[in-house]
Parts: structure tokens; sequence; C-alpha cells
């Protein structure tokens, strides 16, 4: 899953992001009823009898044998009414000591009364939010049939497990369903007693007992259950999202997300990684709607015999064995477009019918990176299709259910004619992310969430590489230190960040490690990895790893043996990537030189000089806080020839020819740490920057400004060296030192705008931008790179208010609004902003409108954006209460709404004043355990840099519940207490140093 698409399009903190036989192994008749479907079916439909395919019969389902059916059905109803009656007339044992005692190893969830109790009052025996290991399920049958007018569910599943120990009892998850009827049947189909089926809400979990026999040691079982639940409003689990066409028509469809603990509210299951099992689906729907699983569709028939109701059924081909969170199916209306890999494998984009066209390169880039990852891993994909849909209700990004992708629209749909350069590349990334999973992820999976990094950080590390692929004019390599590792970087330098491996149990905890951390500092150590491994031991690992976990499950331990061995035993990387895993934080390297040797040291880099002094914020780490860093440098005197040296936990020196003026350290940035350099050698390398900035490459002058303007934040550096170094940016025209300088530039005009020097910050901030804004003019032209430079740009000039920008993107919306004058694609940022923020009601209602009825989502993005951007209180205010009606505004785009006018300087504290009002509100409706409610907190609070709102925000959490947003809330209040800090050591000398600079820069 990659981190929610709002947040990299709206700040830096994105977060985005099955095959087999069948069941019939049992004879029929002697297992009929196990897979029995709704209502009362008889259950031979699974068997693999009387089967026909829609498709073989020229796409008439028709139902044949119906008189056996009947009967089938009518004795299979009074069997398992029968079976029930028994079940339930027998005498009941409510005292869970009968049998076997539970195995509650891990007593760590007493209740405050004593507890923990089952809904109806009764202990409940399992005392832990882990299963117990015990039981194994090996094969699901599921029918469904949600209906999509009264939102109820039905379902029936039947789930094979064994057992390998004796015991009396299975523990389970289920959530919010509630159960109808169940039964447990031993292998030979013989019915064993039911004592009790207890339900623990708050470990979503079911304790089935047995009367008196006992499941045996390596024993096959079976456990039906029917059930009944609710289509959600929620984005998670079994819920029900809604599109409008370009009539005006509402169209409903029901979908899942299920990663990483919903799959319990859909149906029953064992809904934890490592219990992986065969799937296998039947899903109820009506004729005017498709249904779509992992697998495809191996018959339908018309179930209207059965129930009167012209209801069509789709039975799907068994799985491959796979984990529950990667489950999915979508009952909708949508129409597909289909392309094939070179081995035809058949891949798919799903979307509504009026959307196809923008479908067009999701399912041609996809095609052609399911061919890359097959070569690169050397291990083809294993399921007969690829299904990828676009969902308009979601949550994150995009999620990998094996063989039935979910995007949320603006992660697959792209329109060439009016979809912006970002968000064109955005796409590619994504379905590149979570087609990397499909194998890494999907085909081998972490034992347990604490490893979610072995997903995220690696599918982030390889979805550059699958784009590269297929556009290597995009330069997406150049691009990987700005979505990856500087963002991580900046987060880990907090006192509040955690480690890449952290320990989680419930399901807020497991939530809350779908962060930056996650998903960029993994794919950063993983870049930093491949730089000493090399690319061909780094393929060599995956592929070896893969095949050697395939359909199973590893640990980050697996991973690092098998590059050891690929790597012939010359690095131990276990011990290396240790440093790198287990303690958070990253190492500040500091360069001196005495003589011709250079002393690199190295330290743990923390941001806030507060945390930096008290060792009770900072937990112990294994390693003491030293890592094994893999030192790259180069010298001014032969800038294209790297030297590689090693800091095993210790400082190094190494010698120098003395014509030696600077040393550039971490090449590329492709390390996972900053550099400091003595005074003059910052000095020499301003020089040079100055002179000739091309000595560097446009990732080291990135990584320059980067780690400048960083130490300065960290009280390390005087702010004069980043302004004395931001003076070569009059000369820089590459987009990824620009986009990086840009980051910081406007963090600090947040931090000074109460402060004496803000107008003179803003004046300066003109001066650096007026070259360049020049240079990428107003016409959508150019290459790749040059396109995204002039956007990131110029919506900087704008913030800036540089005249030769604001003035014709103003009359571009006039235009625009008046005559109806296309705006090209990637001005429309720019432009929408201007319009929005210089105009007046009548621009915002125009665009509110066009907001409302365009068909392209990346322009419901870019217009969403815009409408923040007003500077009219009044105007503000209605957009914050209309994102509280989801008719008006979807729930997943709630947060780039508050994040929007946080970042407007009219807009900040209306938007806190919002969250605050409307916090209890957020919960219901995102749930308290989703990553949502951390993005509100960042989003809000994050720029606040006085006391006041310090203790403001601080006092407003004490008294509520923060739900999963609790870390998020704790990087936020160490932020807002660096912003103070940083004011106070710096607001005056930044002021005095513009004072001098801009006397100068006039005469
Ligand atoms: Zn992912």
């Amino acid at each position: 899953m990659p981190p929610p698409a709002a947040l990299r399009q709206d700040s830096e903190a994105i977060r985005m992001d099955s095959l087999g036989k069948t069941s019939a192994s049992r004879p029929p008749g002697q297992n009929g009823n196990a897979n029995t479907e709704i209502p009362g079916n008889s259950g031979d439909s699974n068997t693999g009898l009387h089967k026909r395919s829609i498709y073989e019969q020229n796409g008439v389902a028709v139902c044949s044998q119906k008189r056996a059916l009947c009967i089938a059905t009518v004795v299979f109803a009074i069997l398992f009414a029968v079976s029930l009656i028994i079940a339930f007339a027998g005498p009941q044992n409510d005292c869970p000591c009968a049998g076997e005692k539970p195995a509650n190893l891990e007593a760590e969830d007493e209740g405050d009364d004593g507890g923990p109790f089952a809904t109806n009052g009764e202990v409940f025996p399992w005392n832990n939010v882990r299963l117990p290991t015990f039981a194994h399920p090996t094969r699901y049958n599921i029918t469904i049939h949600p209906n999509l007018t009264t939102l109820e569910v039905k379902g029936q599943v039947t789930i094979e497990f064994y057992v390998d120990k004796e015991t009396n009892f299975i523990v389970f998850h289920s959530k919010n369903l509630t159960i109808n009827e169940k039964m447990i049947q031993d292998r030979k189909g013989h019915r064993l007693k039911i004592s009790q089926l207890l339900e623990y809400p708050k470990h979503q979990q079911l304790y089935l007992e047995l009367e008196e026999s006992k499941f045996r040691k390596r024993g096959n079982y079976t456990v039906h259950l029917r059930f009944t639940s609710k289509l959600g409003n929620e984005l998670e689990g079994f819920y029900l999202s809604s599109y409008v066409t370009a009539d005006g028509d509402k169209r409903h469809l029901a979908t899942t997300h299920f990663e990483p603990t919903y799959a319990r509210s859909a149906f029953p299951c064992f809904d934890e990684p490592q219990f992986k099992a065969k799937f296998k689906m039947s899903i109820f729907r009506d004729r005017f709607h498709i249904a779509l699983c992992n697998m495809p569709v191996v018959n339908t028939e018309d179930a209207g015999f059965y129930m009167g109701t012209g209801l069509l059924r789709d039975d799907f081909q068994e799985s491959v064995e796979m984990s529950t969170y990667l489950v999915a199916f979508v009952v909708c209306d949508y129409k597909r477009v289909t392309e094939m890999t070179s081995r035809n494998v058949s891949v798919s984009v799903y979307a509504p019918e009026a959307m196809l066209p923008q479908a067009q390169f999701a399912v041609k880039t996809a095609a052609k990176i399911m061919d890359y990852f097959e070569a690169y891993f050397g291990i083809h994909y294993p399921l007969p299709k690829q299904d990828l849909i676009a969902i308009p209700d979601f949550a994150a990004g995009a999620m990998e259910n094996w063989g039935l992708i979910t995007y949320r629209e603006t992660s697959i749909l792209y329109d060439p004619e009016e979809t912006s350069t970002a968000a064109h590349q955005w796409v590619a990334i994504v379905v590149a992310h979570e087609l990397a999973h499909q194998w890494f992820g999907n085909l081998v999976t972490m034992k347990w969430w604490n490893d979610l990094w072995l997903n995220e950080g690696v599918a982030s590390f390889l979805e550059h590489k699958g784009v590269d692929h297929v556009a290597p004019e995009w330069g997406m390599m150049n691009q990987f230190i700005l979505d990856k590792t500087q963002s991580a970087l900046h987060l880990d330098a907090l006192a509040s960040s955690h480690p890449i491996s952290v320990p989680v149990k419930d399901p807020s905890e497991i939530e809350a490690i779908f962060d930056t951390i996650s998903y960029n500092k993994g794919a950063a150590i993983l870049y930093m990895l491949e730089e000493f491994l090399l690319e061909e031991v780094m393929k060599k690992g995956l592929n070896d790893y893969l095949n050697t976990h395939k359909y199973g499950n590893a640990d980050t331990n697996d991973l690092w043996a098998v590059f050891t061995k690929h790597a012939n035993h010359s690095f131990d990387v276990k011990s290396i990537m240790d440093t790198w895993t287990q303690q958070m934080g990253f190492p500040l390297i500091t360069i001196s030189r005495e003589g011709n040797a250079i002393l690199a040291t190295q330290k743990r880099l923390l941001l806030s000089p507060r945390e930096n002094d008290t060792d009770l914020l900072t937990p112990k780490s294994p390693f003491d806080y030293k890592w094994y860093v893999p030192l790259s440098y180069y010298t001014n005197l032969q800038p294209r020839v790297t030297t590689n040296v090693w800091m095993n936990l210790t400082d190094v020196s190494f010698e120098v020819p003395p014509a030696v003026e600077w040393i550039k350290v971490n090449v590329n940035q492709t390390g996972f740490y900053r550099v400091n350099y003595s005074e003059d050698m910052w000095t020499s390398i301003i020089t040079t920057l100055h002179n000739n900035h091309t000595v560097f490459t446009p990732a080291d002058r990135a990584s320059l400004i980067d780690d400048a303007f960083t130490l300065c934040r960290a009280g390390i550096l005087n702010a004069t060296i980043p302004l004395k170094l931001s003076l070569y940016l009059l000369n820089e025209r590459d987009f990824v030192p620009w986009s990086t300088a840009i980051e910081h530039l406007e963090s600090w005009s947040k931090m000074m705008s109460e402060t004496a020097g803000f107008k003179k910050y803003i004046a300066f901030m003109k001066t650096l931008l007026g070259p360049v804004t020049a240079y990428v003019g107003l016409n959508d032209t150019g290459s790749y790179s040059t396109r995204l430079l002039r956007s990131n740009v110029l919506e900087a000039a704008l913030i800036a208010n540089i005249e030769g920008v604001v003035k014709p993107a103003k009359l571009l919306f006039k235009n625009w609004m008046e005559k109806g004058t296309r705006i090209p694609p990637n001005l429309r940022d720019l432009v929408y902003a201007a319009g929005i923020k210089y105009g007046g009601e009548k621009d915002w209602n125009y665009c509110w409108n066009m907001y409302k009825k365009t068909q392209i989502p990346s322009e419901k993005v870019i217009l969403l954006k815009s409408l923040g951007q007003s500077m009219d209180p009044w105007i503000l205010q209605r957009f914050l209460l209309a994102s509280l009606d989801r008719e008006e505004i979807r729930p997943q785009d709630v947060e780039p709404v508050i994040a929007v006018v946080a970042h407007n300087p009219e807009g900040q504290f209306l938007a806190w004043r919002h969250l605050k009002a409307y916090w209890p509100r957020f919960q219901t409706m995102f749930g308290n355990g989703t990553f949502t409610l951390s993005g509100f907190i960042t989003v809000v609070t994050s720029t606040f840099c006085t006391e006041y709102d310090l203790q403001e925000v601080s006092e407003y959490f004490k008294k509520v519940e923060v739900g999963s947003g609790q870390r998020a809330l704790e990087q936020s209040l160490e932020t807002i207490r660096l912003n103070i800090h940083w004011v106070k050591e710096n607001a005056e000398t930044i002021n005095q140093w513009l004072h001098n600079y801009l006397k100068i820069d006039k005469s």
C-alpha cells in the first residue's frame, strides 16, 4: 500500500499505497454441505460439478439440472437445520474450564475489571491480541452477497484448518459481524459439538470451544459460519463507494480494503499475515453489475432459481496461498481496457465507462512493468490475470491486493490533455509500486507487521526502478532523493521518530507504522545498500529471497542473509544494516582537516537541542547510536572520482593530497546521513558553487542545500552559511536542487512570518527566484524535468508575489473563466491558485462548480487545492465546513482541504480551530485507528512557531483521545518547539544579513 496520494501532492509527507485449483478435493456428497451458498444453496456448485462458464456458452448463463439442485438444496437445508438444532440443544457448557485450558501464555491484557469479558458477559478465555499459533487455516470458501441498496451483506465462510497440538478450542478474528450459524466438522464430515462461541470485540476475536471431543494433533477440520453485516462508510473492510456520471446519475459500488487488519470485518478469518491459505470466492450480484476478485471468474450461474431475485452468482478460481489482507473483491458497473504482457498475462484497468480513455496510460504502463519485474525478479507472476481498478472513495494511494489492485482515481487515471507532469509521474510510480508488491509482499510476506518495512521499503525502492525502465527520459533515479531520502532524513532527525523495526501488536499500533519511516527510510537505506553491494548482487539476493520463501513468510534477517551470501560474505550485511533498522535516527558526519589528514566523526543528529540534552527522551539503542557508515567522497582535485571508506561504528581518518581544498561527502546523497564541514571547507564549497556549480552533480547540489539548511535548523550551522550558499541558486536551472531549496526557503518563510525581517526575507526570495522564473517562462514546453521545474518555481513565485508571474497568471484565469480559454495542465496549479488568491467570491464559486463537475480526477485535485488559497476568511470557513459533508467532498479529500487552508497564512488559525471543533467528529468519520488522524495533526500544527501555539496544542490534545495519531502529535509538538527555538536563535542574524545583502544588491 503506498501512502495516500493526497499527502504527496499536498505536502511532502505522502503515504501511498490470487490462482489455483478447484476445491473439489472432497468427493461430492461426502461433504456436500461444506460449500453451501447464501442462502441455503446446495454445495455442489463449488465442487466443480455441473459448472458452466458463461463464456463457454456465448455469454448466456444457463442453469441446468435445476431439478437435481432443487432436491439437493432442500435436503441440505433440512440436514443443516437438524445439525444446528442438535448443536444448540446439546448440554451447554458455559464454563471455559471444560477440557484443556487455553494456553493463555501472555496474559497481557487484563481488563480494568478483571476481564477480558466476551459480549455475553462470560470471561473470554484467550487473553492475547495475537492468535494462538497451533491452528492453521489452509483453505477458505467464501460466499458473499452484498445488497448495494439496503447495504446488507449476507455471507458464509468455510475454513479448512489443521491443528498441530491437541486442543478443545480455536481462536480467530471477526469484527462487527453477526454470526448466525456455526458448525464444525472433522475430515470425514462428522460434526463435532460446539460448547460455546464467544466474541471479544476489543481484540476482534472469536473463541470457539468443543463440548466433548477435542481437535486432535495433526487433525484436519472445517468450521462453517454464516454471518451478516453492513457495507461500511469508512474506507476499510467491505465498504460502499459511489460515483456520479456526467449525466448526474449516482452509481454505487461495493469494494474492499483489508490491509492491515480489516479482512476480519468482511468475513471471519485468521487475520494475521503468516496464516496463508487458498481462497475460493463466490459473489452474488445484479445482472447490471460485474464482480471482480483476486482470481478470474470460472463460472457464472443464474441464482434467480434459488432466490427468485434475478441475481447471478460468479464463482472464482481458487487462489494461490496468500495472506488474508491481500484478498479483495469489488461489485460495480465498470468497464475495462486490457493489454497483454509478453507472456500473455492479461492486464486490465477497470473504471467507470466515461473515464476509460484515462485508463490507457496505466494499462500500457502496467503491462510493461509486469514484464520488467518478471525479468528483474526472475520469477513469473503466478496468477492468470492482473486487474487494476479505480475506486472513487479510497483512503490510501492504492492497495496491492493480489491480482486485483485497488487505486485512488488520481493514482491510476491520466489524461494527456488535462493532467500535469507531476500527476502523470505519480500514476506511473503508484502503478509500479503496487506491481512490485505482487512479488515483494504478496508472494513473500513479512511474518508480522513489525517488518512492514520489508513490504513497503522494498516496494518504495523498486517503484522508481520500474518507472525508470519504462520512461528513462523522466530521470526517476535523480528524483529518488527528493521523494525518499530527504523526507525520511527530515522526520528521522526528531527525537520522536522510531526505528524501522518496531514492535507492534494491536491494530492501531500497526496502522501507525504505515509512515515515512517504513516507506521512505526503508527505501533510502536499500538505495544505500545497493551502492555498496552493487546492483547485480542486490538483484541476485532478491531473486534468492523470493524463491526461497515464495508462498510463505520471511523476516528482515532472511533478507540480510541472502545479500551476505550473494556478496560472497565480503560484507556481513546483517551487522551493517541492523544499525540502520534497529535504532532510530542517523549519523551526522563531521569533517575536519589536520594537515593532509581528514577526520570524519559520527554522532546522532537530533534537530532539537532540548531533546539532544536529555538522555531520558532518547530510548537506549543497542548500538549506542553508532552506525556502520559507507562513507563516499570526492575532492576538488578529482570531482568525478568517488572514494569509499567504511566507518565501522567508529570515527575514521584518511589522507588526502595537500592541494585538496574541499571534499564532498555522501556522493549524490545516496547515503542515509548528513555531513557537516569545517567553516573554511564550507566557504570553499560555497565559492565553488558560485563560480561553477556544475562541478557538483544536481544531486550533490541538492544534498549540500539540504544539509546546510538542516544543520542550521539543528543549531549546528550559523544561518549565514545556508544564506550565502543559496545565492548560487541565481545560476541554478535544475529541478532537483531547486525542489530541495524551495522546500527549505518556504519553511524559513513560515518561521520568519512573525519576525521583523519577514519583508526582507520575501524580497530575498524574490531575488533568488527571479532568474529561474524568467528562464522557465509561462509556456508549458520542454523536457519532463523542465516542466517539473516550471511548476515548482512558479508556485513559489506566486507565494513570493513576483509580479511577472502573478499578473499573467491572473489574466490566464480571467480568460479561462470568461472565455473558456484552455490552460496548459502544468500551469493550472499556478493559474487557479492566483485566480482564487487575488479573486473574490465569484471566482471561488466558479472553481467550486468546476470541481463538482469535472470527470478528471487530476483536475479535481488541483481545483481542490486552489480553493484553499483564498484570502477571505469567510470563504475559507465555508470551504472547511463543506469538507464535513461527504456529498460535497469525499472523506479521503478532507485532509488535503485542511492542509491547504492550514498552509495559507490567512487560514492557519481557522484550520486549527476547525480541527479542535470537529475532532470527535473526525474520530467517528475516519475511525480512531486510521492514519488520517495523524495526517490532520501534522498538517495543521507543525508550522506553528510561538510558545502560545505550543501551549494550545499540547493542552488541547491532553483532553481528547488521539488514537493512532499519538506519534504524529509528539512529532508535531517537537517540531513546534524546534520552530520556536529556531526563530529565537536565527531570526535576528538573518534579518541583519538580509539587511546588508539587500543594501549591496540594490547598490
Ligand atoms: Zn505499498
